[in-house]
């Protein structure tokens, strides 16, 4: 697609430190995505309506009271809102056309969208329905209300190995999930994972997942959990997000991501070298995992072998994870977000909030390059 094969240049980067998300791709073509596009179906009335009935610009912006912002993204914002229909809080995800066009990011924005839209799980987001307007894009999705695991993480240091391992094995269902749908995510740190209200994840922010039924070039993510072919700027497929998931693992038992470094430059040098220094107190079977997803060998690389993620349910530092009550949230989660009312916001940083122009009528330059929406 013309706005991928744009990207050209060197890593781009977006965004506040010390996660910044960075995108670029090389020349060489793409394949494109086979996921069919919603058909445009008529507007209806705005009231929230089951799942399924998600269509084009159903809704718009004066359905719902903005009550605070809840995350700042590359390109816009995420607010709190409430539905002045059916009283219920959601998310609604902004973006701001000339900016996605300006970080020719139209392509990836239009894969978000379409990403979401396909996607059902108990650990991945929900979107209810997207619409536009002159300048911008807007995305309804669940108000996850528990905060970002980022926030949990910072607060708690580091967290007990079983801690660790209970959020592992929810965010390993939504990979295998994904990757099972031929969608690789791209972006996995702990800012893009959410608890809700009992403490089970809900991974947000798809602006970076793409169907890729083998492999891609794009160069994108975030400096720390970048595997090393995408900055080699190789071919790479879904295991990348393998590799993701060992920084993440990582991060999650030590409190630091084993490459950070003070620039994104000095990051991606140290993921290109691949020596990772594991305290004493990483147990030597999460050890053993975590040095098998972050390996640069792809042909050692777990996730990526014969067996697939199988590979990684089965390791031994899962041994007593019982898969399908993970999956249907029956297990007890190690941590229930103190939420105090419908529409709390306590958990999430506090963003300044800036002048709202939303809802603009008029001439619009970029209108025709998000039919989707
Ligand atoms: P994004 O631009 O999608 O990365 O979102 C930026 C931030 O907004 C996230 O890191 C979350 O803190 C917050 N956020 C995104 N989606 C939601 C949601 N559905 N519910 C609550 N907070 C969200």
């Amino acid at each position: 697609m013309a706005a991928e094969q744009q990207q050209q240049q060197i890593p781009q980067q977006i965004q506040s430190p010390p996660t910044q998300t960075v995108s670029s791709t090389p020349s060489t073509p793409q394949p494109q995505s086979t996921v069919p596009s919603p058909a445009p179906t008529p507007n209806q009335p705005s009231l929230l309506p089951a799942r399924s009935t998600v269509t084009r610009g159903k809704y718009s912006i004066g359905d719902f009271e903005i009550k605070r912002t809840l995350g700042t993204g590359s390109f816009g914002r995420v607010h709190l809102v409430r539905s002045r229909y059916n009283r219920l809080y959601y998310a609604i995800k902004v973006l701001k056309k000339a900016q996605v066009v300006h970080m020719k990011q139209v392509e990836h924005t239009n894969d978000e969208r379409r990403m979401l839209k396909l996607v059902d799980h108990p650990f991945l987001i929900r979107i209810w329905g997207t619409f536009q307007d002159a300048n911008c894009l807007f995305m309804v999705m669940d108000y996850i209300e528990g905060g970002e695991l980022f926030s949990l993480l910072r607060k708690s240091q580091r967290f007990p190995n079983p801690v660790a391992k209970f959020y592992a094995a929810q965010v390993t269902l939504a990979l295998e999930y994904l990757h099972a749908h031929n969608i690789i995510y791209r972006d996995l740190k702990p800012e893009n994972i959410l608890l809700d209200r009992r403490g089970n994840i809900r991974i947000t922010d798809f602006g970076f997942a793409k169907e890729v039924p083998d492999v891609t070039y794009t160069m994108c993510g975030t400096p720390d959990y970048i595997a090393p072919e995408v900055i080699a700027r190789k071919a790479y497929n879904k295991s990348v997000d393998w590799w993701s998931l060992g920084i993440l693992v990582f991060e999650m038992l030590t409190g630091y991501t084993p490459f950070y470094d003070q620039t994104p430059m000095r990051t991606y040098e140290n993921v290109l070298k691949g020596d990772v220094r594991y305290p004493a107190y990483i147990l030597p079977e999460a050890r053993n995992l975590l040095s098998g997803l972050i390996t640069r060998d792809l042909t050692r690389r777990l996730g990526n072998l014969a067996g697939g993620s199988t590979d990684i349910t089965s390791h031994p530092w899962f041994r007593e994870v019982e898969w399908d009550r993970i999956l249907r949230r029956e297990i007890d989660t190690p941590y229930e977000p103190p939420i105090r009312h419908a529409g709390d916001a306590s958990l999430f940083e506090y963003y300044p909030e800036e002048e709202l122009n939303y809802g603009v009528q008029g001439q619009d330059d970029y209108g025709n390059l998000f039919p989707d929406f």
